[in-house]
């Protein structure tokens, strides 16, 4: 199916939509264009009136657009809307500290007056993901508008309506027509708008293999790129850990959005000390699960967001089983149903040479291993081509310095779960990806750090 909205919890088709035409691409990239020449001028403070205004949209209408993300996605209306109003905060968070993250940075040399001036770079193509439909975007959006740059979104073919009401929430917000452009294409098409000269940087959040295709051409083209990858975060859990505390954030940090995060806990790393007793609890917290009607309010699991993320999922697992890994939850697909449901799983003494050793397991899945010591656990958590985020559990300060240290990942979150915030800089290392969004950071990616010298 091309460019549709197909509801995940039954398999219905929504809608379907035409793909731009070429002369269609090409006036909403003159448009871009035109529109950059007057956006790179208006003042910060009025583009931090509009933001504060989308923010307010977002937050009036939680609840209409969490039901659009759940009838595309699957992922559950609660947690739809809690995204929705995530999106708030964040473009909240940049109309707040954008003046301030820009602002020119004095440097003393041999120059009567030296500093550092950032300015926008244009048209930025971003290429997301449909797994946080709204968080993605605006993660990107918001720093980029305030930095001064406009923004064209090809956002993934699973969520069109998504990308359309994003679209009318910038342009109901007040910033200019052409700011922000949605443009419903495939993916097939993302190489001639990275080549056009009009685009001038391009972001992608998604899979390595599209992660790696987009910034092969921007390369060739000389245009710089931000990559948000997949993961296959390690959860550690060493013997002094409040052992309560973190099996429940274990099952929170693998099974939020139906187990469809790239910063979810997808390999569980536990000491063999406490090993049984963290299993036994694990076991006992996936099976009380509801898995369900994503709308319904005490469902915790929806179904998956397509039928082929479905079958990769049940193939990995397949794979897993007839290798030697043990089943101790789950396992199957739930067929008696329409939709693409999979229930919690639990594999465990998984033998090397499964996809469990390279892949990422994008669904409600839990890898866990037992382990002899923390450098047992370190080595495990650094055996992966992945470097996302990584999660570890104890109570020991030079264990947590080890893991702060040792662990090759974006993030590292000590006794809690790894999640996105505007405050803190996001992004991975390894196939994981690079660049960073959110913080300061992430307003610095698609700017031109110019050196300004004046004797
Ligand atoms: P995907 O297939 O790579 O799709 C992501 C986006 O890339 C979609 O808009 C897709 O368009 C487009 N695309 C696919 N192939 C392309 C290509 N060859 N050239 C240009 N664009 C291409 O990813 P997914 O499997 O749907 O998304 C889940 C992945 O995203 C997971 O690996 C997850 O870990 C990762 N992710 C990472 C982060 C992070 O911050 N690091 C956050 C969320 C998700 P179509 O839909 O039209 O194919």
């Amino acid at each position: 199916m091309g460019i549709a909205s197909i509801n995940p919890a039954n398999g219905e088709v929504i809608k379907t939509f035409t793909p731009l035409t070429e002369r269609e691409i090409t006036n909403k990239l003159a448009l871009a264009q035109k529109a950059f020449e007057q956006y790179k001028n208006i003042p910060i403070s009025q583009r931090a009136e509009w933001m504060n205004e989308a923010a307010q949209i977002l937050k009036s209408k939680s609840r209409q657009f969490g039901k659009l993300i759940t009838l595309e996605m699957g992922k559950t209306f609660v947690s739809a809307a809690g995204e929705v109003e995530k999106c708030a905060l964040n473009c909240r968070f940049y109309a707040e500290r954008a003046a301030e993250f820009l602002r020119d940075v004095s440097v003393s040399t041999d120059a009567g007056r030296s500093f550092i001036r950032f300015q926008p770079l244009g048209a930025v193509l971003a290429v997301m993901p449909w797994n946080f439909p709204f968080w993605q975007v605006f993660r990107f959006a918001a720093p980029t508008l305030m930095a001064g740059n406009v923004v064209l979104l090809k956002h993934a073919s699973n969520v069109p309506q998504c990308a359309l009401a994003i679209e009318e929430i910038f342009q109901q917000a007040g910033f200019p027509e052409g700011v922000f452009q949605t443009l419903l294409i495939g993916s097939d098409g993302v190489a001639g708008i990275i080549k056009d000269e009009r685009v001038k940087a391009a972001t992608l959040t998604g899979s390595e293999s599209a992660g790696a295709s987009l910034a092969s051409i921007a390369g060739k083209n000389i245009k710089k790129t931000v990559l948000e990858l997949g993961g296959s975060d390690p959860f550690i859990v060493l013997e002094s850990a409040d052992l309560e505390s973190a099996v429940s954030t274990a099952v929170t940090a693998r099974m939020s959005n139906n187990g469809q995060s790239c910063i979810a806990a997808k390999r569980l790393i536990v000491v063999e000390a406490i090993a049984d007793e963290f299993e036994q609890c694990l076991v006992r917290k996936f099976e009380a699960l509801k898995v369900g009607d994503p709308m319904h309010p005490e469902t915790d699991l929806g179904p998956l967001a397509t039928s082929d993320i479905l079958q990769t999922l049940d193939h990995q697992v397949q794979t897993c089983i007839q290798k030697g890994a043990k089943v101790l939850t789950g396992g199957q697909p739930l067929s008696d149903c329409p939709g693409n449901f999979y229930p919690p799983t639990i594999l465990t003494d998984i033998p090397p040479g499964t996809p469990a050793d390279n892949e990422e397991f994008f669904g409600p899945v839990a890898l866990l291993y037992r382990v002899k010591d923390i450098d047992e656990a370190i080595s495990l958590a650094n055996r992966t081509p992945f470097g996302l985020g990584a999660s570890a559990w104890t109570k020991d300060a030079v264990e947590i310095e080890r893991l702060v240290q040792e662990l090759e990942a974006g993030a590292v979150f000590i006794n809690g779960m790894v999640r996105s915030d505007p405050r803190l800089p996001f992004g991975g290392v390894k196939h994981s990806g690079y660049g960073r969004e959110l913080g300061i950071q992430g307003i610095h990616e698609f700017v031109n750090i110019k050196t300004v010298w004046v004797k």
